[in-house]
C-alpha cells in the first residue's frame, strides 16, 4: 500500500522552475489496476517515478506500507525498488545483447533463486507470455510487441507486487498493444498495476480505477470496479547474490557482445604485449644499464662454478638442465690455447702470434649463428666474424694454436682449419669442437698455462755450499720421441756454464699448487740445447704422471664450466643456481668486473616501477576507450538496477568482467608472444628474460590495473541515478 499526501515535485531547469507534481494525494493498494491518463507533460511519468522510488519529491510525504519514507536512504530506496517494483516502459527496457531466456533468468538470478528452479521458472514464464518459439533469440531482433512481452515476463519473474507501466503500448501496433494489456491484466491478480496510457478506452475493460492528470495535478480519480485485496507489500529477506551467479552473469555479459569483447581483447592484448615487452626489454638491457661490460678473459656463455664449501662438484647435477648446453669438467682446458698464428707463413714474421684468442666450446653455437661455413669438427674451428675480418682470414685457412704469445714457440702449435664464421663473440672468440675439452692432455696444457711455474737448479756456491737458484722456463711441451724421464732445457734460461756448475734440477709448479707439485730431475736426464725458444720439452712420461696426478681415474672436479647458448641464458642460469651453495663466476656477477651502478634487485624494482607506471598510463587509455565503447551499456546497467541489482553488485560484476577480459587477454598475449618469439630472434632473447614468477607478478599487476580501470569506469557510469540513465522514455541520457 502506497500513499502520497500533498506531494509537490519541482524541476529546476535553467533558471525556471517547472512543476512536476502539484499537491498530489493518493492511496494505492494491491489488487488495483490503475489507469492514468492526461496530456503530454501533465506529470504522469513524474508520478510513476515518485511512486516507484526512482525519483524524489520536494514537499508532502509518502508512506509505504504505512511507513514514512522521509528518512529513506538511497540504499533503502534501492531495496524498495528491488523488492516491490516491476518496470515496463514505452521503449522496452530490455537488454538487447541478451536472448529472451537470458533477459528473464537474469531477474531470477538477482533474486537468488537456486539454479534448477531458475531454469524451470524461466521456461514457465516464457511459455506464459507466448515467446517459447523465440526463447534463444537475441532481444535486439524481437518485434516491439515481443520485447514488451519479454519485459512483462521479466517483471513477473521478479515476483514484485507493484508493476508500473509507462505507456507500454505507445510504440506498439494495436494488436500487440491489446495483447500487452491482456497480459498485464492476466498478471494483475494479487498485484498493483499502475498503467499510463494515452488511450483509456483500450485499457478500460481491465481498469479498476481511472486517474486523470493535468499540469501536475490529479483532476479526476474515479473508482470503476472493486479492487479486491488491499495489502501485500513485500519485505524480502535479501540473499547476497552468490559468487557463482556473479561469475556466470559476468561471463555472459562478456561473451554476449562478441564484437565489443574482441575489441577490448585486442586492445588489452596490445597493452599487455607492450607491457611484457617493455619489461622484458628492461631486463634484457640490464647489463647495459647496470654498467658492466665483458671482462677481458670472460665469456658470455661460460659460467664457472665452485662450491662454497670447497668440496668437489657433481657434474651430473647439471647435465639435464635444458639451458646448459654442456658441462666442462676439465675447467683448465679453456686455457690451453691463448694465441694463434698462420700455418705456412714465416715463423718470425708478424704472423706469430697473429692474435690472442679466447676458447669457446662450439656447443654454444646454433647453425643459425653461423654467417658462413659449418660448425667445427675435430681439428676445426669457427672464428668470430670480427676475428676473421681483423686478421683477414677465410674459411679453409689453417691456423696454429698455442698456449703462449711468444712467437718462437710457434713451431709447437696444434693445427686447426677454419670451418666457418659466426656473428657471435668478440674479435678473440674461437669456437672449438666439444671433444677438445674432453681431452685430459688439453686440460693439462691449460693447467700448466695457469700455473706460474718456478723451476730450480742446484749448484755449489764459492763456499762450497749447495744452493738453489731459480730459472725462468716458461712453457711446456711434451715430446713422445724423448726417452722416458728426459728433459730438454734451452740454454738461454740457464746461467753461463762457465760460471755456475749445475748439479741437479727441480721442476716446481709453483704457488698455484702450493709448491706441492714438483719433480726432481737428475742432471743426467737433462739435455741443454741452444734454441731461441723458452720452452721446456719433456718426455711424455712426465705428461702421463701429471695427468694421473691431476685428472686421474678418481678425478673429482673442484670447478665446472657450464656452457650456455648466450648472455641471456647465462643470466638466467646464474639466477637459477643456488648462490649460497656455489660461487658463480660470470661476467655479470663477478666482482672483478667494473663496479655495478645498481644491484640486480634494485634494478628489478626499478623495472617493476617503470612497468607499473607505463601500465597505468596505458590502462588509463584502455579505461577511456572502454568507457566510451560501453556507454551503450548504461541502459543495461539501469535495467539491471531496475530489476533488483544493487549498485554494489553491479560494480563487482563490472570489475569481474574487466578482470575476465584482462585474464583472457593476458593468456592470449603470452601465447602470441611465445609464438612470435620463434620468428623474431630479438624477441626471443627478451622473452627468455621472463621467469615464471615474473609472469605471475606481471599478471597480478595487470589484474590490479583491470580492477583499477573497472572502478574508474564504475564511478563514471554508476554516478547516474537509475532514472537518469533509464529515463522515462527509456532512452539512455548522458
Ligand atoms: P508526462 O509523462 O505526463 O508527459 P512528465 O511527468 O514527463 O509528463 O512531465 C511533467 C512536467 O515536468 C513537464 O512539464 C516536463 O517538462 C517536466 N519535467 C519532467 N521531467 C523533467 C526533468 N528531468 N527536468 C525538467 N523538467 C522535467
Ligand atoms: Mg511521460
Amino acid at each position: 500500500m502506497i500513499s502520497l499526501k500533498n506531494v509537490y515535485k519541482y524541476y529546476i531547469a535553467k533558471r525556471s522552475v517547472v512543476v512536476g507534481l502539484r499537491d498530489v494525494s493518493l492511496d494505492l493498494s494491491i489488487g488495483e489496476f490503475v489507469v492514468i491518463t492526461g496530456e503530454s507533460g501533465s506529470g504522469k511519468s513524474t508520478l510513476l517515478n515518485v511512486i516507484s522510488g526512482l525519483d524524489g519529491y520536494e514537499e508532502g510525504s509518502m508512506l509505504i506500507g504505512g511507513e514514512e519514507t522521509a528518512h529513506y536512504t538511497p540504499d533503502a530506496w534501492e531495496t524498495y525498488r528491488a523488492d516491490n517494483i516491476g518496470f515496463i516502459f514505452q521503449n522496452y527496457n530490455i537488454i538487447d545483447s541478451y536472448t529472451v531466456y537470458q533477459n528473464i533468468i537474469l531477474a531470477l538470478e538477482l533474486q537468488g533463486y537456486d539454479e534448477k528452479k531458475r531454469h524451470e521458472r524461466t521456461l514457465e514464464l516464457i511459455e506464459m507470455v507466448g515467446l517459447s518459439h523465440r526463447i534463444h533469440q537475441r532481444a535486439a531482433k524481437l518485434s516491439g510487441g515481443e520485447k514488451q512481452r519479454a519485459v512483462i515476463a521479466r517483471a513477473i519473474a521478479k515476483d514484485c507486487p507493484v508493476i508500473v507501466a509507462d505507456e507500454p503500448t505507445g510504440n506498439l501496433d494495436s494488436v500487440s498493444g491489446e495483447e500487452t494489456l491482456k497480459l498485464l491484466h492476466a498478471i494483475s491478480k494479487h498485484r498493483l498495476i499502475v498503467l499510463v496510457t494515452h488511450h483509456f478506452a483500450d485499457a478500460a475493460p481491465y481498469a479498476t480505477r481511472h486517474i486523470r492528470m493535468k499540469d501536475g495535478e490529479i483532476v479526476e480519480d474515479v473508482p470503476l470496479k472493486d479492487a479486491g485485496e488491499k495489502d501485500g507489500l513485500i519485505k524480502k529477506d535479501r540473499h547476497p547474490i552468490p559468487l557463482k551467479t556473479l561469475v556466470g552473469a559476468g561471463a555472459r555479459n562478456v561473451f554476449a557482445t562478441p564484437g565489443r569483447f574482441l575489441f577490448q581483447l585486442i586492445l588489452q592484448m596490445l597493452v599487455i604485449g607492450v607491457f611484457i615487452f617493455i619489461y622484458a626489454f628492461i631486463m634484457y638491457s640490464e647489463d647495459i644499464l647496470v654498467g658492466e661490460g665483458v671482462a677481458d678473459n670472460d665469456s658470455s656463455h661460460q659460467i664457472r662454478l665452485v662450491r662454497r664449501d670447497e668440496e668437489a662438484l657433481d657434474p651430473v647435477l647439471f647435465e639435464n638442465d635444458p639451458i646448459i648446453r654442456s658441462v666442462g669438467i676439465y675447467e683448465p682446458s679453456f686455457e690451453a690455447y691463448r694465441a694463434f698464428g698462420r700455418v705456412g707463413k714465416s715463423v718470425s714474421s708478424e704472423n706469430y702470434p697473429l692474435g690472442e684468442i679466447r676458447m669457446d666450446d662450439a656447443v654454444v653455437l646454433n647453425e643459425e649463428d653461423l654467417t658462413s661455413g659449418t660448425l667445427p669438427g675435430e681439428h676445426e674451428v669457427v672464428m668470430s666474424d670480427l676475428a676473421m675480418e681483423l686478421h683477414d682470414l677465410s674459411i679453409g685457412d689453417q691456423l696454429l694454436m698455442f698456449g703462449t704469445f711468444y712467437e718462437y714457440i710457434s713451431t709447437y702449435g696444434e693445427t686447426f682449419t677454419i670451418s666457418g664464421s659466426t656473428i657471435r663473440g668478440n674479435n678473440m672468440s674461437v669456437y672449438f669442437n666439444s671433444s677438445l675439452f674432453e681431452s685430459k692432455a688439453i686440460a693439462l696444457d691449460g693447467l700448466l698455462n695457469l700455473a706460474r711455474k718456478q723451476h730450480f737448479y742446484y749448484h755449489y756456491n764459492d763456499r762450497d755450499q749447495l744452493v738453489r737458484s731459480s730459472f725462468s722456463g716458461i712453457e711446456y711441451l711434451f715430446d713422445p720421441t724423448l726417452e722416458e724421464g728426459q728433459v730438454i732445457i734451452p740454454s738461454r734460461v740457464l746461467p753461463d756454464p762457465g760460471e755456475i756448475q749445475i748439479v741437479d734440477y727441480e721442476f716446481n709448479f709453483g704457488p698455484y699448487f702450493d709448491n706441492r707439485i714438483k719433480f726432481p730431475v737428475s742432471i743426467d736426464d737433462v739435455i741443454v740445447t741452444d734454441t731461441p725458444n723458452e720452452v721446456i720439452i719433456m718426455s711424455t712420461s712426465f705428461q702421463n704422471e701429471m695427468i694421473d696426478l691431476f685428472f686421474g681415474e678418481d678425478y673429482e672436479p673442484m670447478s665446472l664450466v657450464l656452457n650456455v647458448h648466450d648472455l641471456t641464458d647465462g643470466k638466467i642460469l646464474t639466477r637459477m643456481i643456488d648462490q649460497d651453495e656455489y660461487r658463480v663466476f660470470y661476467h655479470v656477477f663477478t666482482a672483478t668486473t667494473r663496479e655495478r651502478i645498481l644491484t640486480a634487485s634494485e634494478f628489478e624494482s626499478l623495472a617493476y616501477s617503470i612497468v607499473f607506471l607505463v601500465g597505468l598510463a596505458l590502462y588509463t587509455v584502455v579505461g577511456v576507450v572502454v568507457r566510451n565503447i560501453s556507454l551503450a551499456r548504461k541502459k543495461d546497467f539501469a535495467i539491471y538496477r531496475s530489476i533488483g541489482a544493487s549498485r554494489a553488485y553491479l560494480s563487482r560484476q563490472v570489475v569481474f568482467e574487466q578482470v575476465l577480459i584482462g585474464v583472457i587477454a593476458f593468456g592470449f598475449t603470452v601465447v602470441a608472444l611465445w609464438i612470435l618469439s620463434h620468428y623474431l630472434y630479438t624477441l626471443s632473447l627478451a622473452m627468455r628474460y621472463l621467469f615464471f614468477y615474473q609472469y605471475v607478478i606481471l599478471f597480478v599487476i595487470s589484474v590490479f590495473l583491470s580492477v583499477f580501470v573497472a572502478r574508474m569506469y564504475n564511478r563514471k557510469v554508476f554516478g547516474f541515478s537509475v532514472i537518469k540513465a533509464l529515463d522515462r522514455d527509456g532512452e539512455a541520457r548522458l
